[in-house]
Parts: structure tokens; C-alpha cells; sequence
């Protein structure tokens, strides 16, 4: 985890590399933000920093052995504790390690989860996870080994507000720890933190994204136009979880009606079915409109792509990868040029108030003629 991959917050990054060059490095320190902020990813960014054999004046090398082990969550010296739901079947046994490969996966997807999309990953939906009196047991089992090869052994604690007061069993190795380790309590609220374990650690203040970062960010890491990435940040205020939630549900929206509508334009069902698509989408209001006709264009220009031999560079997966696998036979240059001029001029209308209902009828009637108009150029 780079400090670059975690949108604005410069100043606590600036503050976190100061200290991390001058030596100054307090040994137990509460990273405190707001669900779906960057508190959690700028833990593992400044462990991350730490412990890179290269580290440069702003951010990790990003290459070096620790690094890359660092970015698959597997190097030997860094540890996590988080909640977890004790299976029936464990019982006591059960520690947060139990769970490091659904906690991997989660991160690989995103490093801006909400507690709660961690008990999903769970299958523990509308539970409560617990940090038990045994894997407080297993941290000082694991930290009490010396560092195997990194600069600092770390532990990333996730939500201590649910240590309760098993979490006494750490103090003292919060307190006096092995040498060269390092406690970064991950929270969101500092009153349900034990008191005892609260005052013994160094606050690092994560502010909220700001909505020019947070949109920033959006435009280069989604690929979204500057516009949809603006009202999408302005709506999360700061929480990217809730913007990648959003996200989702658009792009599934999206994908839905996409798809739809290129089946009813293709296979000339009747026209009542396709009235009945121009309704819905009629309904949905002139942002989604555009967002669904920019959605299309990149559809239909990734099936040029998969056609004309750069099936690598399709970047989807799933349904709409196999949507592009069999639609890309019956689009060419040519088709594409006039479809795509097509879409442009209806997203130029909806942005003046045309009625919708028209330019879509309009619209679905050009691409018709164009899936229709004969067999597509090799
Ligand atoms: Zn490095």
C-alpha cells in the first residue's frame, strides 16, 4: 500500500513520513477516521513506508521485497487483528488469523471497507463481530517472536472499540513492547476505546476526503468522467466505501439496461418492448441518463476492441465481458463511428432539456439500423 493510493489526506501523510524520517516513530499510535475514509489503508501506507528498504522523500519504493510482500498482506512481520464471528466448529481456537485469506481478498478488492462489509465477507451480515481474550492471547504469542526480517514488526489492530475490556490482557505489551514493534490501532470512535489502552497511544487525526480529492480520485482509479465523479464524491462526503456502493449499484443498473436495450435493438422484438425500455430510462433523471449513454459507449468501443484483436486490453470481467465476447462479431469501425456519433448527440440533447422519450426512441432507431445494416466489415 502506497500513500499515493489513498486520495488527499496530504498533510497527515506529510506528518506520518516526517516522522517516520526523523526516527521519531511512537510505538503504539490510534489512526482515528470516519467509516469508509482512509484511516485503515494509511496504517498499512505508513507500515508500508516503514519497512521499505528504498523508501523515497514522499512515498515506498513500491518494489522492494518488503514492499511487495507488504502490498499481498504476507510479509512474516506484518500482523493484523480484526473482528471475527467464533465459529461453532473452532470454538476457541478460532484467532483473527483464522480469517487471513477472506481478509486478503478484501483487500485486494478494496482497501476502503466498512466494518460491516467485513461481516459480509463473513457471511456474518447484521452480526457483531469480537476481538476474544484469545486472539489478545495470540498477539503477544505472535509479537513476542523477534522480527523475522523487517525493520518493525507491526500490528494493525482493526476496530479496538470491540476489545471491551478483554483488551486489559494487552496492556502491558502496549505498554512495554518487544523491541522495534509497532501498534497502529485503526478506529472510528475514541470513546468506546478502553481508557486504559486509549491513553497509551499517540493519535494521528485521519481528516474526511475532501470531494475535490475524493473526486480526483474517482476520474483516475474508476475511469469516471469529471462530472459523474464530482456529484458521486459530493453525495459520499468522503467515505469510499460509499462511493464504490454507488458505484456498484449504477454500473449494475447500467449493465441492465445496456444489454437490454442492444437485445431489443438487435432482435427487432416488438415495439412495445422497446417502448416499455424507453420508459424506464426516461424516468431515471438526466444525470443517470448520461452515465447509462457514456456506460454504452465504452461497451460498445470495448467490443471493437475485443474484435480487432485486443481482446487483453478489454478490461472487464464477469457478465459484461461475456456480453462483449458474444456481441463484438456485429460491430465494426463503421457501425461504431455512427452509433457512437449518434449517442454524443443524445447526450448533447438531454443536457439541453430535450424530451427524453424522444431522444431515446430516436437514438434506439439509429442503432437498430446500424446492428441491422448488413454484415459488419472484417
Ligand atoms: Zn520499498
Amino acid at each position: 500500500m502506497l500513500f499515493a493510493d489513498i486520495p488527499g489526506l496530504s498533510a497527515v501523510k506529510e506528518q506520518l513520513i516526517r516522522s517516520a524520517q526523523s526516527g521519531r516513530v511512537s510505538h503504539a499510535q490510534l489512526f482515528l477516521g470516519k467509516e469508509g475514509g482512509g484511516h485503515l489503508a494509511l496504517a498499512l501506507a505508513y507500515a508500508t513506508y516503514l519497512n521499505c528498504k528504498q523508501p523515497g522523500p514522499t512515498d515506498s519504493c513500491g518494489q522492494c521485497e518488503s514492499c511487495l510482500k507488504y502490498k499481498k498482506l504476507i510479509h512474516p512481520d506484518l500482523h493484523f487483528s480484526f473482528p471475527f464471528i467464533r465459529s461453532e466448529k473452532e470454538k476457541e481456537h478460532t484467532v483473527a488469523d483464522t480469517y487471513l485469506k477472506p481478509w486478503r481478498e478484501l483487500w485486494a478488492q478494496t482497501c476502503f471497507f466498512t466494518p460491516n462489509e467485513w461481516m459480509l465477507r463473513l457471511s456474518a451480515e447484521n452480526k457483531q463481530g469480537n476481538i476474544t481474550v484469545n486472539e489478545c492471547q495470540n498477539i503477544i504469542r505472535k509479537l513476542s517472536l523477534s522480527a523475522f526480517e523487517a525493520a518493525f514488526k507491526v500490528l494493525i489492530i482493526w476496530q479496538p472499540e470491540l476489545l471491551g475490556t478483554t483488551g486489559n490482557v494487552l496492556l502491558k505489551i502496549v505498554e512495554e513492547p518487544p523491541p522495534k514493534t509497532l501498534f497502529l490501532f485503526v478506529a472510528e470512535d475514541e470513546e468506546r476505546i478502553l481508557s486504559t489502552i486509549r491513553s497509551r497511544l499517540l493519535l494521528v487525526k485521519v481528516p474526511r476526503i475532501s470531494t475535490p480529492d475524493l473526486t480526483a480520485w474517482l476520474v483516475e482509479n474508476q475511469s469516471l468522467p469529471e462530472e459523474q465523479a464530482h456529484s458521486l464524491a459530493l453525495v459520499s462526503e468522503g467515505n469510499i466505501a460509499q462511493a464504490n456502493r454507488l458505484l456498484k449499484e449504477e454500473v449494475d443498473l447500467n449493465e441492465q439496461l445496456f444489454t437490454d436495450w442492444m437485445r431489443k435493438c438487435f432482435l427487432k422484438e416488438n415495439a412495445r418492448d422497446l417502448s416499455q425500455w424507453v420508459e424506464i430510462v426516461a424516468g431515471l433523471g438526466r444525470e443517470k441518463q448520461k452515465n447509462l449513454l457514456n456506460y454504452s459507449l465504452h461497451m460498445l468501443r470495448e467490443c471493437l476492441m475485443y474484435r480487432y484483436g485486443t481482446p487483453e486490453h478489454v478490461n472487464l470481467i464477469g457478465s459484461e465481458l461475456e456480453f462483449v465476447k458474444k456481441f463484438s462479431p456485429f460491430i465494426d469501425h463503421k457501425k461504431l463511428n455512427v452509433m457512437a456519433r449518434s449517442i454524443e448527440q443524445s447526450i448533447f440533447y438531454i443536457e439541453r432539456n430535450v424530451n427524453s422519450k424522444l431522444i431515446f426512441h430516436t437514438l434506439s432507431f439509429d442503432i437498430e439500423r446500424q446492428l441491422k445494416g448488413g454484415t459488419p466489415q472484417a
